[in-house]
């Protein structure tokens, strides 16, 4: 039975080295129907159990046509991130040691590794050192609890204690961000019960940046308010960031509290050539950002800090009689708003040590590399538009339909035949009201020779969309 047991395992090594190593050789998107992948799913619950070793192969066998190539080196929808090896290898181990990363006595080596990575985090993404911090499941939950953090001391500062008596009578925060705030920020907003009546949207300058004239107006009309500023550092769409230090200087004389949405753009911290693009970020009072986007950590995995660690365990914090609280150590589950949790930090904690500072500057850098060539290229097709020149790893195109009629109608169809043709994966977006092709590259995989063969597809997929 012992010997059952770790064969499963063995099975499942080999199924997951059979499909990385042919990563380059399958499509990338997958050529299948829901109703395909339903029908050969759906077995009914079987009696008396199935022999562990054949379920895992049928499940490998079963899922495959239906697996998207997101984590190949020629995939650049959304902004997706692949896995490095040292980190699944170490994903793997979380799983297979089971820790449940709530509390330190849980798991003495989780906390004391999560510990060790926050500290790494700060000093990698330049956020100052007296920061606290969370590891959640992404960017959504990292928002949504740096904003319950905002949420209390802003209400608190009006004398309203929100974890007692709830919002229902409480002074209405204001929230203001850009009209290019990813949606995430609003849900995080509708979770909280601050709710969408209460955001104002500022807008944008041509370059996808807050402007800053709009933004002094919107917080001179909320002062006395509890005001949240959310700004973002790396736009989906452009990549663009917003002007921080002018911006965190406006709010803070309406002494508003300053979250920055960086996803994926924080990540420019840490490199020599795009740390500029941050500056004056470091004054916020509290940043998000993901482990599995740039950092290529496999989902799920995101990072919250905040600059006033009180404020952060007063919103988070839930006293319970059966912890077992020990002098100076941390339990992770006052920092985010999980209870039970897996142990995020084993990934994070490999990957950080075996990239090096070097390895992740080189990672972010060779990613802004491949997108400005790529954008580049495209941009001497003729029938391609350039509509955004990236600023880091995210660009815009489109394409023109030879008669000018449709182009987003053309755009659409060149896109789909790229996804068809199965050898890179691009996806479409509507921006400034024009459909768009986005260009996203964060994949460690990602070589010149990825980015010639994208190039190359996206040359034939026109050409044949024109001639049809
Ligand atoms: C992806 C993304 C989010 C949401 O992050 P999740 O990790 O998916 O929760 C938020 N903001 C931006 C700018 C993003 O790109």
């Amino acid at each position: 039975m012992k010997n059952a047991k770790s064969k499963v395992l063995e099975r499942s090594l080999k199924h997951a080295s059979d499909f990385l190593s042919k990563l380059d050789e399958v499509a990338i998107s997958p050529d299948v129907s829901y109703q395909g992948l339903r029908h050969k799913l759906s077995y009914p619950i079987s009696e008396n159990g199935i022999d562990p070793e054949q379920v895992i192969d049928e499940l490998a066998e079963n899922v495959k046509d239906g697996l998207l190539g997101s984590t190949s080196g020629r995939f650049f929808g959304w902004v997706i991130g692949g896995a490095f090896p040292v980190a699944i290898a170490a994903d793997w181990l979380a799983t297979t040691w089971d820790q449940n990363a709530a509390i330190a006595a849980c798991s003495p080596s989780a906390a004391i590794v999560e510990e060790v990575c926050g500290e790494w985090l700060k000093e990698l993404l330049q956020i100052p050192k007296s920061a606290s911090f969370g590891f959640v499941t992404g960017c959504q939950a990292a928002h949504t609890t740096a904003l319950a953090a905002a949420r209390h001391k802003l209400l608190k500062d009006k004398n309203w204690d929100v974890e007692k008596k709830g919002l229902s009578g409480a002074p209405q925060i204001k929230l203001i961000t850009s009209e290019n705030r990813h949606e995430s920020i609003i849900r995080a907003t509708r979770l909280l019960g601050i709710g969408t009546d209460s955001i104002e949207y500022v807008a944008c300058d041509k370059s996808g940046s807050i402007s800053l004239s709009e933004l002094e107006k919107s917080i001179a009309k909320n002062n006395g308010s509890p005001i949240i500023l959310c700004l973002q550092a790396g736009d989906l769409n452009t990549g663009a960031f917003d002007p921080y230090e002018n911006a965190i200087a406006i709010a803070k004389k309406a002494n508003a509290w300053v979250h920055i949405d960086g996803a994926f753009g924080l990540w420019a911290a840490a490199s020599n050539t795009y740390s500029h693009l941050l500056k004056g970020f470091e004054k916020a009072d509290s940043w998000a950002t993901d482990g599995h986007k740039w950092l290529n950590i496999p989902f799920d995995s995101g990072f919250v800090f905040v600059a006033d660690p009180k404020a952060h365990s007063a919103a988070l914090t839930q006293p319970v009689s059966y912890g077992f609280a020990v002098e100076g150590i941390r339990d992770q589950m006052n920092w985010n708003p999980e209870w039970s949790r897996r142990a995020r930090g084993f990934s994070v904690y490999a990957t950080i040590r075996s990239l090096g500072r070097k390895g992740i500057e080189d990672l972010v850098d060779r990613c802004c590399l491949h997108t400005v060539r790529l954008v580049a290229e495209l941009d001497k097709i003729e029938g391609v538009e350039v509509l955004a020149k990236p600023i880091i790893n995210q660009g815009l195109v489109r394409f023109l339909d030879s008669n000018g009629t449709d182009n987003d109608g053309f755009t659409d169809k060149v896109i789909d035949e790229i996804q068809r043709d199965g050898h890179t994966w691009f996806g479409g977006a509507t921006w400034r009201k024009k459909r768009v092709m986005r260009i996203s590259v964060c994949n460690w995989r990602t070589t010149d020779k990825d980015i010639d063969i994208a190039i190359s597809s996206i040359k034939r997929c026109l050409e044949l969309v024109k001639n049809t």
